[in-house]
């Protein structure tokens, strides 16, 4: 050690930094010309799916296998960071999908899961980026899930189906100015059933198309980009970690949202930027504990980045939370007297590849074989009678399982490796939970203790010097409109 104070450490004594980066104490009073209550950004980022444990794992996490703790953990060291919880209900359940949460921030109305800031009577709601955008400022929509995926449309498309995504992907032309993600087959000609040239309709309209990392990690600034490095998701973490050809062709969300707010922060009138670390959700649904670690961590040095942009400065809000929890995974106590659960919590840091991976390395479906691939691949050696049920269930012979949720392949995969990693789960499917909200920056206040989702839309118009109202319609007349609901045919998160 050279004596010197880490930046973690200086973020924790909340003293100014050295080495170029201006880390000034949050605790900064509103100064200057900012007129009283208004602030010019608003950062937004979003953990999907992020179960109120997977924060404090993903702590021990990070000191595992990086060797250090959370940025999260440190910011909250700080008195000046809130930290509460969104109530995020949708109008139809207690449990919220990912397109009616992120409508509820957008529009500040309750809606049908499954549907994106429209009422159940086909009333259209103005999401927020429409609105900041009318109003001059620049919008900017960063994840690692497709683009047109739910929560990046939840703050700037309207549409009754969430997975009608080819009807998503024109609605940012003119509305929103960054796009960086994943979902090329929902703009490129030769991938969509329609056959339109999205992206020559979005270049026309002065955007510069990205398809490459070395185009987001260069000096290149364009006013505007429509970023797309992959056909659908961008791969998770775990996944691009492991793989050269993937860290040369798709960026990090630390990298993308830097170059966001590069490209942003030149708007004369300010911005609104929603950053989604889009994959922890469907690690969760999938009950893959590490996948959802490392997507966590990926999520995590997106919060550094947005920190060292907006720690020195006294007009830009930052909120952190996430949209609802999924299948809630916690650290079991595992032996005698708790003693085997860190032994058993070391094992996810031995794990190579996504559950999404797995298939490719089982050729054959023998238990042999299932149980040779589980130890290569993710270091763990199940006993004989588990891998014969991860076997059948690989040939559709399903063993009884209690809990209907975990019946499927990822479900037993998930109670079978619990024996391990000490790694429990609820089910396959997201839950009620209030989810964590960090809050950092000018207009923090309005963001502690207990928030209603559809407050922050408000909320955060207010803080902008903004006012719009948006229909809502309450759950006792939106009962009627249930009835006639087509069931989807396919999970979202596929
Ligand atoms: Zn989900």
């Amino acid at each position: 050690m050279d004596g010197r104070f880490t930046r973690r450490e200086m973020l924790r004594l909340g003293v100014a930094g050295v080495a170029g980066l201006a880390l000034a104490p949050l605790s900064t009073p509103q100064r200057r010309s900012r007129r009283r209550g208004q602030v010019r950004n608003i950062i937004f980022m979003v953990a999907d799916g992020m179960s109120a444990g997977v924060p404090s794992l993903a702590d021990e996490f990070g000191k595992l296998v990086r060797g250090k703790g959370s940025f999260w953990h440190q910011l909250l060291q700080n008195p000046e960071v809130t930290l509460g919880f969104f109530d995020m209900a949708s109008l139809d359940s207690l449990v919220t999908d990912s397109s009616s949460a992120s409508s509820s921030w957008g529009s500040g109305s309750r809606i049908f899961n499954g549907w994106v800031n429209m009422l159940p009577d086909g009333t259209r709601l103005t999401p927020i980026a429409q609105i900041v955008k009318a109003a001059g400022k620049q919008v900017g929509l960063v994840t690692t899930t497709r683009i047109t995926h739910a929560t990046p449309a939840g703050f700037a498309a309207v549409q009754r189906r969430r997975d009608d995504e080819d009807e998503i992907a024109p609605q940012y032309l003119e509305v929103v100015d960054v796009l960086m993600g994943g979902g090329i087959r929902h703009f490129d000609p030769s991938l969509r059933p329609d056959k339109r040239d999205l992206i020559r309709e979005y270049t026309h309209r002065g955007y510069t198309f990205w398809n490459r990392r070395e185009q987001v990690i260069s000096r290149e600034r364009p006013d505007k980009v429509l970023g797309l490095f992959y056909n659908s998701h961008l791969p998770f973490t775990i996944d691009h970690l492991n793989s050269e050809e993937l860290k040369r062709q798709v960026p990090t969300l630390a990298e993308m949202t830097r170059k966001a707010l590069e490209i942003l922060s030149r708007s004369p009138n300010g911005f609104l930027l929603q950053v989604e670390g889009g994959r922890v959700d469907h690690a969760a649904h999938a009950n893959d504990a590490a996948a959802i670690l490392w997507d966590q961590l990926a999520f995590d040095d997106a919060i550094e980045v947005v920190y060292d942009f907006a720690a020195h400065r006294d007009d830009t809000l930052v909120i952190i939370t996430s949209d609802h929890g999924n299948s809630n995974p916690g650290l079991n106590g595992m032996g005698t007297e708790y003693r085997q659960s860190n032994a058993c919590f070391e094992r996810l840091a031995l794990a190579k590849c996504s559950f999404e991976l797995l298939p490719r390395h089982l050729q054959q479906r023998t238990p042999d074989a299932v149980r040779e691939v589980i130890k290569e691949q993710l270091g763990i050696e199940i006993n004989r009678e588990e891998a014969d049920a991860l076997a059948s269930a690989l040939a559709n012979r399903m063993p009884p399982i209690w809990n209907r949720q975990h019946a499927n392949l990822n479900g037993l995969l998930g109670e079978i490796l619990s024996n391990y990693n000490g790694i429990g789960w609820t089910g396959t499917s997201h839950t009620a939970d209030y989810v964590w909200l960090t809050a950092f920056g000018a207009g923090r206040e309005e963001f502690h203790g207990l928030v209603r989702n559809t407050d922050a839309f408000y909320k955060m118009l207010k803080l902008l010097g903004l006012s719009h109202k948006n229909p809502t319609m309450s759950p006792q007349e939106a009962r009627k409109y249930l009835s006639h609901l087509p069931e989807p045919t396919q999970p979202h998160w596929a």
